[in-house]
């Protein structure tokens, strides 16, 4: 093709182009470029290439973008997209096409993504200060509902009381479920990675929801797999988060039988990362199978009628799938309608530890019996005993086999559930080397009656497979769920000593729930109205612990926390626990950068309050050595 033939195509062509020779002077230019670049051809002969003006300095020479102001006179810019060609001769062919309108969509593109950011922030900060707002009362709701209810009420007083205390913990797990849906929506879920241990995880979760077990007559079970490295790193509260909410609607879904926790690992490709698999099972209602792919979505209830019978906001399932993602993993469920269901989760998580440094324990030359009727209770004990490589053992739910079995293995270990302990003890136990009772925490009051029947020892379930273990092999101290009943005395523990709490805090009800609530527990308080009047209290004063709130009238808890830490001298050293309504990740960095040394969230449990106010006054060290597992420490304890 001749130079003209070549110069007729770019002629008709609806980009703009140049050809230049050796030298970069200009030889031709199309139409298109005369347009855009408001001169005839003639002016652009034998001139330097003009591509206009450039927004950043041109790198590659073969492909560059240059704007040149439109002929519309306005500030409108016309942007071009370049592309060179190289000719035999030395010279080049440069082609511009004009990509104004991808620009200004993308501009367009970027402004709303802008907005729409800022549109989730804002929503987010809104759900976030309401639901400040709104923990705020509820802490009164909920504390002095509980001291009602720890009061003199006779049967349709403690009724009520109940009912306005069930709806505020159903309130507010309303207010956390949503708050969290709007980080998630907001994209602002932050993952924490922090070494943790799988198995007191499992157990805390199970511990914390036994009380609710125990009131429905269900068993609740927890087995870490041999496979399970000692030390995972992640996120420990977002998986105990998603764990309690499985669990928990298990206990929900459930009439008979009960829920159980196990976790499993599998190699992943990646060295020192495993796959750990949660999976949480129950045998209540079920779901059909048409539900069962909704049931993730915000909102969803399997059954729109259970939504009555079972409180709820089907945002529980949405967020869990939300977290397991952001974590990398997958959830699933399998479930029979009638039989029961099973959640399951796999996440990748980095191990601190080998695989097999702990799996495959020593073998315990023992025979372990077990008397238990729930198939729950039966699977998860067998799980454990393998687990811990138990020579022989054999579970049944039939005393008389319980008998037979007892009578042929003189120095067997045997378990025996509440049930049949209180039905059979006197029968079953004397005939055991170490006679164990299988409690429930509220049972606790029949351990004497168990200790004339014969039994030697008791655990209390949901039972801990480090427990379990001790107590078959006797080989360490008792500790706090597995004791011998013989040490057993009435010795009444050495009581904490009398604490001087400070508190401030503006809020009258808040101020006399926690008043009611320390001086219960035996320890004198002193209430401030506001951060200025703390700060001259421990000015005058020694004090254990100081409870601060955070907004306050005149001074609010940060300043306060500030002003204290500066004074000098040993009350500028008083622990400091913030009392806050705030549940968001930042209010608690904040806190701790004031110079406050713990953290609680309204509405509080009285028991988590006094459990670190107790851990603090007592001093740092105690504090690391026993974190605190909230309900669970009452429970097992
Ligand atoms: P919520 O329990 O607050 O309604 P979830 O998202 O946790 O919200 O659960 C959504 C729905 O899935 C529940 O309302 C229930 O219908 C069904 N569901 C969840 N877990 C179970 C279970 N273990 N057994 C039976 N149905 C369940």
């Amino acid at each position: 093709m001749s130079r003209t033939d070549n110069q007729n195509l770019l002629h008709v062509l609806s980009e703009a182009a140049i050809l230049t020779d050796a030298r970069g002077f200009v030889r031709y230019v199309n139409p298109t470029y005369c347009r855009i670049f408001h001169a005839p051809a003639e002016e652009w002969q034998q001139r330097h290439a003009f591509f206009g003006e450039f927004e950043t300095e041109q790198s590659d020479k073969s492909h560059f973008t240059s704007f040149v102001k439109s002929q519309r006179g306005d500030d409108a810019k016309v942007y071009l997209d370049w592309q060179a060609s190289w000719m035999p001769d030395g010279g080049a062919l440069y082609l511009g096409r004009d990509v104004t309108s991808n620009r200004k969509q993308d501009e367009a593109l970027r402004e709303m993504a802008a907005t729409a950011e800022e549109a989730s922030l804002s929503k987010m900060r809104f759900l976030a200060t309401m639901s400040h707002e709104m923990r705020t009362p509820l802490n009164g709701i909920l504390g002095m509902t509980g001291l009602l209810l720890d009061s003199d009420l006779d049967a349709s007083q403690r009724t009520h009381a109940e009912a306005v205390h069930d709806s505020g913990t159903a309130l507010l797990a309303l207010i956390n479920d949503i708050l969290d849906y709007s980080k998630i929506e907001a994209g602002k879920l932050d993952l924490e990675e922090t070494a943790f241990d799988p198995q007191s995880l499992v157990q805390s979760v199970c511990e914390l929801l036994s009380p609710r077990a125990v009131h429905k007559d269900l068993e609740i079970t927890s087995y870490v797999d041999p496979s399970v490295p000692a030390r995972l790193l992640g996120d420990e509260a977002r998986l105990r988060q998603i764990l309690l909410n499985l669990a928990g609607n298990g206990v929900k879904f459930t009439e008979t039988g009960g829920v159980s926790v196990t976790v499993s690992a599998e190699p992943t490709k990646v060295p020192g990362q495993v796959f750990a698999k949660f999976e949480v099972r129950d045998t209540g209602i079920g779901i059909p199978a048409e539900a069962q792919r909704q049931i993730f979505e915000e909102f969803a209830q399997a059954d729109s009628s259970h939504a009555r019978k079972f409180e709820g906001t089907g945002l529980g399932l949405s967020i869990a799938q939300h977290i397991v993602e952001a974590m990398g993993g997958e959830i699933s469920v399998e479930s029979v309608e009638g039989e029961g269901s099973c959640f399951s989760f796999r996440v990748p998580l980095n191990t601190m530890t080998s695989r097999h440094e702990d799996s495959t324990p020593r073998e315990i030359n023992q025979t372990v019996i077990a008397l238990v009727a729930s198939s729950v209770l039966h699977e998860s004990l067998e799980r454990q005993l393998t687990a811990a490589n138990v020579r022989k053992v054999e579970i049944t739910d039939n005393a008389e086999t319980a008998m037979r079995f007892l009578k042929r293995n003189s120095g067997a270990t045997f378990l025996c559930d509440l049930a049949f302990a209180a039905q059979f003890g006197t029968r079953l136990a004397p005939q055991a080397a170490n006679a164990i009772v299988l409690l429930s925490p509220v049972a606790r009051g029949r351990l004497e009656a168990f200790r004339r029947a014969g039994f030697h020892g008791y655990l209390i379930k949901p039972i801990r497979q480090s427990s379990l273990v001790e107590r078959i092999t006797n080989r360490s101290m008792p500790n706090r769920n597995v004791q011998r009943l013989d040490s057993l005395t009435n010795k009444p523990a050495p009581g904490p000593r009398k604490l001087r709490i400070l508190l401030a805090e503006d809020n009258q009800i808040n101020a006399v729930l926690a008043t009611a609530i320390v001086k219960r527990a035996g320890h004198h308080i002193d209430v401030a109205g506001n951060g200025k009047e703390a700060v001259e209290n421990i000015a005058n004063a020694p004090y254990d612990v100081i409870l601060m709130d955070m907004h306050m009238p005149e001074m609010d808890g940060l300043d306060a926390t500030r002003k204290i830490r500066s004074m000098g001298g040993a009350a500028s050293e008083t622990p400091i626990i913030a009392l806050t309504a705030n549940a968001m990740r930042s209010d608690r960095e904040n806190c701790m950068n004031a110079g406050m040394d713990d953290f609680i969230t309204k509405p509080f449990e009285p028991g988590d309050l006094l459990t670190l106010i107790h851990r603090w006054a007592d001093g740092r060290e105690g504090a690391e050595a026993e974190p605190a597992v909230g309900l669970a420490q009452e429970v097992s304890s």
